[in-house]
Protein backbone atom coordinates (compact mmCIF):
# COMPACT_ATOMS: atom_id res chain seq x y z
CA UNK A 1 0.00 0.00 0.00
CA UNK A 2 1.07 3.50 -0.54
CA UNK A 3 2.00 5.53 2.01
CA UNK A 4 -0.30 7.95 2.55
CA UNK A 5 0.21 11.70 4.05
CA UNK A 6 -1.68 12.44 7.00
CA UNK A 7 -3.14 15.70 8.37
CA UNK A 8 -3.20 17.07 11.64
CA UNK A 9 -6.67 17.12 13.24
CA UNK A 10 -8.33 18.48 16.54
CA UNK A 11 -11.15 17.35 18.23
CA UNK A 12 -13.50 19.85 18.46
CA UNK A 13 -16.39 18.49 20.23
CA UNK A 14 -17.62 14.75 21.89
CA UNK A 15 -21.43 13.65 23.10
CA UNK A 16 -22.22 10.53 24.26
CA UNK A 17 -25.10 8.42 22.54
CA UNK A 18 -25.87 5.83 24.52
CA UNK A 19 -23.73 3.57 27.36
CA UNK A 20 -20.86 2.53 24.78
CA UNK A 21 -21.19 4.81 21.83
CA UNK A 22 -20.21 8.26 21.32
CA UNK A 23 -20.41 10.79 18.56
CA UNK A 24 -16.98 13.14 17.93
CA UNK A 25 -16.50 16.08 15.69
CA UNK A 26 -13.55 16.47 14.46
CA UNK A 27 -11.57 19.72 12.35
CA UNK A 28 -9.50 19.22 9.83
CA UNK A 29 -6.34 21.97 9.16
CA UNK A 30 -7.77 21.85 5.99
CA UNK A 31 -11.19 21.42 3.69
CA UNK A 32 -11.81 17.91 3.03
CA UNK A 33 -13.89 16.00 0.53
CA UNK A 34 -16.12 13.16 1.65
CA UNK A 35 -18.26 11.47 -0.65
CA UNK A 36 -21.09 9.85 1.27
CA UNK A 37 -19.40 6.12 2.72
CA UNK A 38 -16.36 7.01 3.02
CA UNK A 39 -13.99 7.28 6.32
CA UNK A 40 -10.73 7.87 7.60
CA UNK A 41 -7.90 6.61 9.48
CA UNK A 42 -6.98 8.12 12.26
CA UNK A 43 -3.63 7.18 13.96
CA UNK A 44 -2.97 6.84 17.60
CA UNK A 45 0.59 6.78 19.31
CA UNK A 46 1.13 5.71 22.94
CA UNK A 47 4.64 5.55 24.47
CA UNK A 48 5.60 2.74 23.20
CA UNK A 49 3.14 1.80 20.09
CA UNK A 50 1.95 3.55 17.28
CA UNK A 51 -1.28 2.33 15.31
CA UNK A 52 -4.43 3.16 13.08
CA UNK A 53 -7.88 2.67 13.15
CA UNK A 54 -10.50 3.43 10.03
CA UNK A 55 -14.05 5.35 11.37
CA UNK A 56 -17.11 6.18 8.91
CA UNK A 57 -17.81 9.15 8.61
CA UNK A 58 -21.36 10.32 9.89
CA UNK A 59 -21.98 13.83 8.64
CA UNK A 60 -19.56 16.66 6.92
CA UNK A 61 -20.56 19.41 9.26
CA UNK A 62 -18.37 22.26 7.68
CA UNK A 63 -15.59 21.78 4.98
CA UNK A 64 -13.26 20.94 7.64
CA UNK A 65 -15.10 19.38 10.45
CA UNK A 66 -16.55 15.61 10.42
CA UNK A 67 -18.65 13.26 12.35
CA UNK A 68 -17.47 9.80 13.49
CA UNK A 69 -19.61 7.73 15.54
CA UNK A 70 -18.10 4.80 17.61
CA UNK A 71 -18.26 2.45 20.12
CA UNK A 72 -16.56 1.52 22.91
CA UNK A 73 -14.17 -1.63 23.05
CA UNK A 74 -12.86 -2.83 26.70
CA UNK A 75 -10.53 -4.77 25.75
CA UNK A 76 -9.82 -2.38 22.48
CA UNK A 77 -6.85 -0.39 21.68
CA UNK A 78 -7.52 2.56 20.37
CA UNK A 79 -10.87 3.46 21.53
CA UNK A 80 -10.24 3.89 25.09
CA UNK A 81 -8.10 6.72 24.06
CA UNK A 82 -10.80 8.25 21.85
CA UNK A 83 -13.19 7.79 24.78
CA UNK A 84 -10.90 10.08 27.05
CA UNK A 85 -10.12 12.20 24.47
CA UNK A 86 -10.91 15.91 25.82
CA UNK A 87 -12.14 18.78 23.18
CA UNK A 88 -8.71 21.00 22.03
CA UNK A 89 -7.06 17.14 21.51
CA UNK A 90 -4.99 16.58 18.64
CA UNK A 91 -4.78 13.26 16.37
CA UNK A 92 -3.37 12.91 12.93
CA UNK A 93 -6.03 11.11 10.57
CA UNK A 94 -6.06 10.42 6.46
CA UNK A 95 -7.74 12.45 3.51
CA UNK A 96 -11.56 10.66 3.84
CA UNK A 97 -11.06 7.26 1.39
CA UNK A 98 -12.76 4.54 0.44
CA UNK A 99 -14.77 2.68 -2.21
CA UNK A 100 -18.39 2.30 -0.70
CA UNK A 101 -19.84 5.00 -2.03
CA UNK A 102 -22.99 5.50 -4.09
CA UNK A 103 -23.70 5.02 -7.32
CA UNK A 104 -22.84 8.87 -9.30
CA UNK A 105 -26.88 9.04 -10.47
CA UNK A 106 -28.22 6.00 -8.64
CA UNK A 107 -31.01 4.07 -11.06
CA UNK A 108 -34.60 5.17 -9.75
CA UNK A 109 -36.20 2.07 -10.47
CA UNK A 110 -32.85 -0.15 -8.70
CA UNK A 111 -33.59 -0.22 -4.82
CA UNK A 112 -30.82 0.67 -2.64
CA UNK A 113 -31.19 -1.58 0.10
CA UNK A 114 -28.98 -1.03 3.18
CA UNK A 115 -27.85 -3.80 5.89
CA UNK A 116 -26.21 -3.02 9.24
CA UNK A 117 -25.59 -3.70 12.59
CA UNK A 118 -24.22 -1.46 15.43
CA UNK A 119 -21.78 1.42 13.95
CA UNK A 120 -22.56 -0.48 10.74
CA UNK A 121 -24.98 2.04 10.26
CA UNK A 122 -22.57 5.09 10.33
CA UNK A 123 -21.62 5.19 6.44
CA UNK A 124 -25.27 4.71 5.90
CA UNK A 125 -26.32 7.86 7.66
CA UNK A 126 -23.97 9.75 5.19
CA UNK A 127 -25.65 8.04 2.36
CA UNK A 128 -29.11 8.22 2.90
CA UNK A 129 -28.88 11.90 3.78
CA UNK A 130 -27.30 12.71 0.82
CA UNK A 131 -29.62 10.37 -1.13
CA UNK A 132 -32.99 12.47 0.33
CA UNK A 133 -32.03 15.47 0.85
CA UNK A 134 -29.42 16.85 -1.29
CA UNK A 135 -29.85 14.22 -4.17
CA UNK A 136 -33.80 13.97 -3.91
CA UNK A 137 -33.35 10.28 -5.22
CA UNK A 138 -36.91 9.39 -6.09
CA UNK A 139 -36.20 5.43 -5.79
CA UNK A 140 -36.86 3.04 -2.98
CA UNK A 141 -34.40 3.27 -0.50
CA UNK A 142 -34.77 0.37 2.62
CA UNK A 143 -32.09 0.71 5.47
CA UNK A 144 -32.44 -2.89 7.90
CA UNK A 145 -30.39 -1.90 11.29
CA UNK A 146 -30.33 -4.44 13.31
CA UNK A 147 -29.58 -4.03 16.97
CA UNK A 148 -29.70 -5.75 20.48
CA UNK A 149 -31.81 -3.16 22.68
CA UNK A 150 -33.36 0.35 21.64
CA UNK A 151 -30.55 2.09 23.19
CA UNK A 152 -28.69 0.50 20.69
CA UNK A 153 -30.36 2.19 17.71
CA UNK A 154 -27.94 4.94 16.82
CA UNK A 155 -29.69 8.10 14.75
CA UNK A 156 -32.96 6.30 14.64
CA UNK A 157 -34.34 9.94 15.39
CA UNK A 158 -32.65 11.33 11.95
CA UNK A 159 -33.66 8.44 10.33
CA UNK A 160 -37.37 8.21 11.67
CA UNK A 161 -37.73 11.78 10.69
CA UNK A 162 -36.58 11.13 7.22
CA UNK A 163 -39.23 7.97 7.11
CA UNK A 164 -41.83 10.39 8.06
CA UNK A 165 -41.26 12.73 5.54
CA UNK A 166 -39.91 11.07 2.19
CA UNK A 167 -42.38 7.91 1.61
CA UNK A 168 -39.89 6.78 -1.10
CA UNK A 169 -37.47 5.70 2.54
CA UNK A 170 -38.16 2.76 4.60
CA UNK A 171 -36.21 2.42 8.01
CA UNK A 172 -36.83 -0.98 9.50
CA UNK A 173 -34.99 -1.26 12.95
CA UNK A 174 -35.20 -4.73 14.59
CA UNK A 175 -34.12 -5.96 17.67
CA UNK A 176 -32.97 -9.05 18.86
CA UNK A 177 -33.32 -8.89 22.53
CA UNK A 178 -35.49 -6.55 23.33
CA UNK A 179 -39.35 -7.04 23.58
CA UNK A 180 -40.82 -3.67 21.79
CA UNK A 181 -43.63 -2.73 19.68
CA UNK A 182 -41.59 -3.14 16.63
CA UNK A 183 -39.37 -5.91 14.23
CA UNK A 184 -38.06 -8.39 16.42
CA UNK A 185 -34.85 -11.06 15.84
CA UNK A 186 -32.15 -10.59 13.74
CA UNK A 187 -31.91 -8.32 10.48
CA UNK A 188 -31.30 -11.14 8.07
CA UNK A 189 -34.79 -12.61 8.06
CA UNK A 190 -36.33 -9.58 7.01
CA UNK A 191 -34.47 -8.53 4.14
CA UNK A 192 -34.26 -12.05 2.92
CA UNK A 193 -38.92 -12.17 2.76
CA UNK A 194 -38.71 -8.74 1.24
CA UNK A 195 -36.55 -9.56 -1.54
CA UNK A 196 -37.82 -13.36 -1.89
CA UNK A 197 -38.90 -12.14 -5.04
CA UNK A 198 -35.98 -10.66 -6.23
CA UNK A 199 -36.93 -6.91 -7.08
CA UNK A 200 -34.03 -4.83 -9.25
CA UNK A 201 -31.35 -3.77 -6.25
CA UNK A 202 -28.24 -2.77 -5.44
CA UNK A 203 -27.08 -4.03 -2.11
CA UNK A 204 -24.72 -2.25 0.82
CA UNK A 205 -23.91 -4.06 3.83
CA UNK A 206 -21.66 -2.59 6.41
CA UNK A 207 -20.42 -3.76 9.79
CA UNK A 208 -18.49 -6.84 11.42
CA UNK A 209 -17.03 -9.57 9.43
CA UNK A 210 -19.90 -12.33 10.84
CA UNK A 211 -23.02 -10.19 9.83
CA UNK A 212 -21.52 -8.99 6.20
CA UNK A 213 -20.56 -12.63 5.67
CA UNK A 214 -24.28 -13.88 6.28
CA UNK A 215 -25.63 -11.48 4.74
CA UNK A 216 -23.45 -11.54 1.62
CA UNK A 217 -24.43 -15.11 1.24
CA UNK A 218 -28.12 -15.15 1.79
CA UNK A 219 -28.34 -12.28 -0.72
CA UNK A 220 -26.62 -15.04 -3.32
CA UNK A 221 -29.24 -17.57 -2.48
CA UNK A 222 -32.04 -14.92 -3.31
CA UNK A 223 -30.28 -15.01 -7.17
CA UNK A 224 -28.54 -11.66 -6.88
CA UNK A 225 -25.21 -11.52 -7.99
CA UNK A 226 -21.86 -10.41 -6.40
CA UNK A 227 -21.62 -7.13 -8.67
CA UNK A 228 -25.39 -6.23 -6.94
CA UNK A 229 -23.62 -6.65 -3.28
CA UNK A 230 -20.99 -3.79 -1.83
CA UNK A 231 -19.59 -4.26 1.38
CA UNK A 232 -17.49 -2.48 4.06
CA UNK A 233 -15.69 -4.97 6.81
CA UNK A 234 -15.00 -3.38 10.13
CA UNK A 235 -12.20 -6.34 10.43
C1 LIG B 1 -13.60 0.96 6.87
C2 LIG B 1 -13.89 0.85 8.35
C3 LIG B 1 -14.76 1.75 8.95
C4 LIG B 1 -15.04 1.64 10.33
N1 LIG B 1 -15.93 2.50 10.89
C5 LIG B 1 -16.20 2.43 12.22
C6 LIG B 1 -17.14 3.33 12.81
O1 LIG B 1 -17.74 4.20 12.15
N2 LIG B 1 -17.37 3.21 14.15
C7 LIG B 1 -16.72 2.25 14.93
O2 LIG B 1 -17.00 2.17 16.13
N3 LIG B 1 -15.84 1.38 14.37
C8 LIG B 1 -15.56 1.46 13.04
N4 LIG B 1 -14.64 0.60 12.49
C9 LIG B 1 -13.92 -0.32 13.39
C10 LIG B 1 -12.74 0.44 14.00
O3 LIG B 1 -11.76 0.72 13.01
C11 LIG B 1 -12.06 -0.39 15.09
O4 LIG B 1 -11.67 -1.62 14.56
C12 LIG B 1 -12.94 -0.64 16.30
O5 LIG B 1 -13.41 0.60 16.82
C13 LIG B 1 -12.16 -1.38 17.39
O6 LIG B 1 -10.96 -0.69 17.62
P1 LIG B 1 -10.16 -0.82 19.00
O7 LIG B 1 -8.75 -0.42 18.74
O8 LIG B 1 -10.91 -0.10 20.08
O9 LIG B 1 -10.24 -2.35 19.30
P2 LIG B 1 -9.10 -3.45 18.90
O10 LIG B 1 -7.86 -3.24 19.68
O11 LIG B 1 -8.97 -3.45 17.42
O12 LIG B 1 -9.77 -4.77 19.43
C14 LIG B 1 -11.07 -5.08 19.15
C15 LIG B 1 -11.11 -6.58 18.83
O13 LIG B 1 -12.41 -7.03 18.97
C16 LIG B 1 -12.95 -7.36 17.70
N5 LIG B 1 -14.28 -6.71 17.72
C17 LIG B 1 -14.55 -5.53 18.27
N6 LIG B 1 -15.86 -5.26 18.20
C18 LIG B 1 -16.43 -6.31 17.58
C19 LIG B 1 -17.76 -6.62 17.21
N7 LIG B 1 -18.81 -5.80 17.45
N8 LIG B 1 -17.97 -7.79 16.58
C20 LIG B 1 -16.95 -8.62 16.32
N9 LIG B 1 -15.66 -8.38 16.65
C21 LIG B 1 -15.41 -7.24 17.28
C22 LIG B 1 -12.03 -6.82 16.64
O14 LIG B 1 -11.97 -7.65 15.50
C23 LIG B 1 -10.70 -6.87 17.39
O15 LIG B 1 -10.15 -8.16 17.31
C24 LIG B 1 -14.38 0.66 11.12
C25 LIG B 1 -13.48 -0.23 10.50
C26 LIG B 1 -13.23 -0.13 9.15
C27 LIG B 1 -12.25 -1.09 8.52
Amino acid sequence: MLEQSFKDIVLVGHTLLNARTKVFLFEFDCPVVVIPGQFIIIEFKTSNDSFQRSYSVARQINPKTVELCVSFKHNGKASPILFSAQVGDAFKASMPQGRFTLPESPDPNCHLVMIATGTGVVPFVAMIEHLLNVQKHKGPITLYFGCRTEAELLYSDAFNALAKTHNNFNYIATLSQSDWSGPKGYVHAHYLSDFANRPKALFYLCGWQNMVKEARENIKSLGYSRLEIKAEQYD
